[in-house]
């Protein structure tokens, strides 16, 4: 016995060991989704009853395929109300399946958008049997993915209080990251509305600003490998929007639900919906260069249409009193002068913002509509969103928070040839608000309304999913330009960021293109405006809204404040583009953007920095063709316009000086 003790302890631990590797073998399976091209991969693995991706690109080294990685292995899963859906899972299935997108996209950066996705569908179990399934489609560049949940034996309704979808980023990544503030803050206790401000290139694992995370989206540099952007999108009432935590010690940003405190501290910070139900999808576009995150279509790609429009919604400039002229402009006679400001430049909308109605009144209201339509101007009207959430007191209040209510101003609206509203001071990301954005934008569609959100929170997807929708502020927009020099020393930086970040995701309402020196009605006070005119001019191109709120004034209509050909180039300005061509840029110091309308291209290039910048660059789409060139002259300070040929490869070379811009057109 006792000489055989060891020849058998061996055979019992070689069995220990072999079932050990059996049972590991089993729990660590690992599946690859390839985007059609061949090139964008994402692993999925099962390990230890936990699920988590990693995800990169492939690119030829020598001869050989080798995978670039830009994100580290993450978590996957979520934790609700039925069943703890992050650990102790056991895969039961999965689904390949090929998906190709071809629809129309009439309000964003590209009008028809035809694309091919890899879709891969997990359903796993817990030890008590309750399912879900983890849905994936990876495309070129581009990756989603979103938890479906099927009904449980009798339970049909599910709370969900918070995910462990996280996305871990390689070391020595830098970031372009917005943090989110305290709920219930700043003027009147209106945020958070996303206008905080971005920080660029900073290293990952700073803390943010106020503990809070940050708001999508989020850039992320990852040094020689590239560029990734994350965010979400395909948010509708059915839950609340979220932004990533700060970043942990191994470099994980997880999903984070909103602030107990916003929405004036009523409401869930969790989700709820029925079932079969689905959560919204994480996001994540990536590559060697910045020309995917500027062109991708992923946040329309994954989501569909939610009601028919029922109208034959138009884009369009718009002029707005209040940006430049601010609060005193909201009476009859200074609205008078900018319909004839919109009539004057053929542009198609005019915006009369907050305080009309104790302002001018409703009877006086119907007066200017009537106007607008005697010269075929299409009116906006602003409403503040309140409600109980905030201290806002701009009027008119009371108008958008009841359905009651809403329905019989929106006819009243539409029965005086009203075009869209403006509504303002949103009260967060708890479910409860983005059921408030949904009911605004499905009633104003019965009243052929178009919708802009401001003081509120990001799109995400709903160019496509609600055919009424314009555009959203969140973002530090041009008020700022009014309210603080800081702004306009910054003006640059945020719109050579923009393109990269906020207005990638979204459409954004940023109200641009000054053309006063000064910010104040007279030119003779107020903040000073730091970047060219034709810098300005370069934003109507850069910045992406269907309906364009633009801050001229009468006073640009006069040729020794504006010089005629600035004025000339505002008249055509088109706000609807059918495509959208990254050339060359950084973001926060420079952007080189192509979009084109119909069969006409558009070009700006914006010098953020306080050097001049020197561009060698290739225009295919401008090869060959005469164009106009806008420039602001050696000094930055002459704006001219010169007719332009390209030869037939497009070569354009410019030096841009210090905040200055070019545009061709
Ligand atoms: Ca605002």
């Amino acid at each position: 016995m006792n000489a055989n003790y060891p020849t058998n302890s061996r055979k019992v631990l070689f069995i220990i060991y072999y079932l050990l590797f059996i049972i590991s073998a089993q729990t660590v399976a690992q599946t690859r989704i390839v985007s059609p091209d061949g090139l964008t991969y994402a692993d999925v693995r099962m390990d230890d009853g936990k699920l988590s991706y990693s995800a990169g690109y492939r690119k030829v080294v020598k001869k050989d395929t080798v995978d670039v990685r830009m994100i580290e292995d993450s978590p996957l899963g979520l934790y609700t109300n039925v069943a703890d859906f992050s650990r102790h899972l056991t895969l039961k299935g999965t689904e390949a399946k090929r998906i190709h997108n071809d629809y129309r996209l009439w309000q964003s950066k590209q009008s028809h958008v035809v694309n091919d996705y890899e879709q891969r569908r997990f359903t796993l179990t817990t030890p008590q049997g309750k399912t879900f399934v983890v849905d994936f489609r990876v495309g070129n560049n581009n990756i989603a993915y979103r938890y479906d949940i099927p009904i449980q034996g009798e339970t049909m309704a599910i709370v969900v209080t918070g995910e462990a979808s996280g996305f871990r980023m390689p070391k020595g990544t830098t970031t372009f990251l917005c943090p989110q503030c305290n709920s219930m803050s700043g003027w009147k206790r209106t945020k958070p509305s996303y206008e905080e401000e971005y920080t660029p290139d900073a290293p990952m694992g700073t803390p943010s600003r106020y503990r809070q995370g940050y708001t999508f989206p989020c850039l992320f540099h990852e040094g020689d490998k590239g560029w990734a952007l994350i965010s979400e999108t395909g948010l509708d009432s059915r839950y609340c929007g979220s932004h990533l935590s700060d970043c942990s010690a191994d470099g994980t940003y997880r999903i984070a639900f909103p602030m107990e405190g916003e929405n004036n501290g009523i409401g869930s910070t969790s989700a709820q919906f029925g079932l079969p139900g689905s959560t919204p999808w994480r996001t994540i576009t990536f590559g060697s260069t910045l020309k995917p995150i500027v062109e991708t279509t992923l946040p329309w790609d994954v989501v569909e249409q939610l009601y028919e429009p029922s109208f034959k919604y138009k884009g369009g400039r718009s002029s707005w009193s209040w940006i430049i002229w601010q609060d005193a402009s909201i009476n009859y006679n200074d609205q008078v002068s900018f319909i004839n400001l919109a009539s004057d430049l053929g542009w198609e909308y005019c915006l009369i913002d907050g305080g009309w109605e104790t302002n001018i009144g409703r009877e006086r209201m119907e007066k200017l509509f009537d106007l607008c339509k005697e010269k075929g101007i299409a009116p906006f009207v602003w409403y503040n969103s309140n409600g109980g959430w905030n201290d806002a007191p701009q009027c008119a209040r009371h108008r958008m928070d009841n359905p009651v209510v809403r329905k019989k101003e929106m006819r009243w609206l539409h029965e005086h040839g009203v075009k869209g509203i403006k509504v303002d001071f949103f009260a967060g990301d708890k479910q409860e608000t983005i059921k408030l954005y949904e009911q605004i934008l499905s009633d104003a569609n019965d009243y052929d309304l178009q919708v802009i959100f401001h003081g509120c929170t990001i799109p995400r997807g709903w160019e496509r999913m609600y055919p009424n929708y314009v555009s959203s502020e969140a973002v530090l927009a041009s008020e700022n330009l009014v309210f603080s020099q800081h702004f306009d020393d910054m003006e640059g930086f945020n719109a050579t960021l923009h393109p990269f970040c906020r207005n990638s995701i979204g459409s954004m309402e940023f109200g641009g293109t000054v053309l006063q020196q000064r910010l104040n009605r007279g030119n003779n006070g107020g903040t000073t405006r730091r970047v060219s005119d034709v810098f300005e001019l370069g934003t109507a191109i850069a910045f992406q809204s269907s309906v364009q709120n633009f801050a001229l004034t009468p006073m640009n209509l006069d040729e020794k404040v504006t010089p005629k050909f600035e004025i000339d180039f505002m008249r055509q300005v088109p706000t609807l583009w059918d495509e959208t061509c990254f050339i060359d840029g950084y973001p926060g110091k420079y952007i080189v953007l192509a979009r084109r309308s119909g069969d006409r291209w558009y070009v700006c290039a914006l010098n953020a920095q306080k050097q001049t910048l020197d561009l060698n660059l290739t225009l295919p789409m401008l090869a060959g063709k005469q164009v106009t060139w806008l420039s602001d002259g050696a000094d930055g300070k002459s704006p001219s316009a010169q007719p332009f040929t390209l030869d037939k490869r497009g070569t354009f070379r410019a030096s841009i000086p210090a905040e200055c811009g070019v545009v061709l057109y």
